[in-house]
């Protein structure tokens, strides 16, 4: 073949393989950072890890990750164990080594909404600790009141030379993370998919009035034990984040337990991931 023909079949040859490369999603998804979908226990965490394809895990001291794509995406589930600072370190871990282009935060949690039954989902418009208070003064003998404690302790005030950060500290969900868990929400056919706020404490709260004063005072629609610690991390990163709650109970209206709830909203957080990794990956091109 002569040099001049041998160029021309290369070039073409070429250009045919770049077509074949771009219309591959995994090649051109490879260029975004994973998004980080967590779940407290085993059962709201590993069957999205059993839905990744090329799945690695890595552990760091007690925290599992498994890093892997779905539907193309690159997708890292994160086992981050129950509670606020197990969840917190899971979270800046998560951020330091894979730099995700977002953090959802999901699984079950309480009714604090007597709206709200088991099986709905509540998108965290807001995420909020529910556990951090400045308590009147009582002395010794004269006993203690939970439902006296009306002032909320703001633990990341912007002044920390103020002496007394006296204030509910609410973190807003993320814009595109909603927007795409709202494109989604027709999929999901286990109960309603409303917005509303996350309150999160390392406690399991069972007395109904104290339930009330939280949903009455602080607005809350749930509650659990992680999406506003994970919130707290991922605002001083600046990393987009979103907590997604089912209920897996609620006392206020008589809601049993019900544990198939975990596996519901894992199915539906893959979704919102894939939908909001398609639209980052539009915005790429
Ligand atoms: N399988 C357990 C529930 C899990 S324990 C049971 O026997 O009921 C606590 C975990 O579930 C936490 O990670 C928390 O985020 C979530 N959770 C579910 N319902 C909750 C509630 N009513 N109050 C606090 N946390 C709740």
């Amino acid at each position: 073949m002569p040099m001049k023909h041998y160029f021309i079949s290369l070039f073409i040859g070429c250009s045919l393989l770049t077509t074949v490369v771009h219309a591959q999603p995994v090649a051109l998804n490879k260029q975004l950072q994973p998004i980080v979908i967590q779940g407290a226990l085993p059962v709201e965490s590993e069957r999205m890890a059993a839905k990744l394809s090329h799945a690695k895990v890595e552990t760091v001291a007690g925290w599992t990750f498994w890093k892997g794509s779905y539907q193309g995406y690159p997708v890292i589930i994160s086992k981050t164990r129950m509670g606020m600072s197990n969840s917190a370190a899971a979270t800046a871990i998560a951020i330091e080594r894979y730099q995700p282009i977002a953090i959802i935060n999901q699984g079950t949690s309480g009714g604090h909404d007597p709206q709200l039954k088991v099986y709905d989902i509540v998108l965290g418009a807001y995420s909020t600790n529910i556990s951090a208070f400045k308590t009147p003064n009582k002395a010794l003998g004269e006993g203690s009141n939970a439902l006296q404690w009306t002032q909320a302790f703001d633990v990341l005030p912007e002044d920390e030379f103020d002496p007394e950060p006296i204030a509910q500290r609410k973190f807003a969900g993320d814009q595109g993370l909603l927007v795409a868990a709202h494109q989604v929400k027709p999929n999901y056919r286990k109960g309603r998919v409303v917005e509303g706020t996350i309150g999160s404490a390392d406690t399991w709260n069972n007395e109904l009035d104290r339930i009330a004063f939280f949903h009455k005072t602080y607005n809350t629609s749930v509650e659990e034990m992680e999406a506003a610690s994970v919130a707290q991390i991922a605002s001083q990163y600046k990393v987009p984040f979103l907590g997604i709650r089912i209920l897996s109970n609620n006392i206020t209206n008589g809601g049993a337990y019900d544990a198939g709830t975990g596996e519901a909203c894992q199915d539906f957080a893959l979704d919102v991931a894939v939908e909001y990794m398609k639209s980052k990956s539009a915005a790429l091109r």
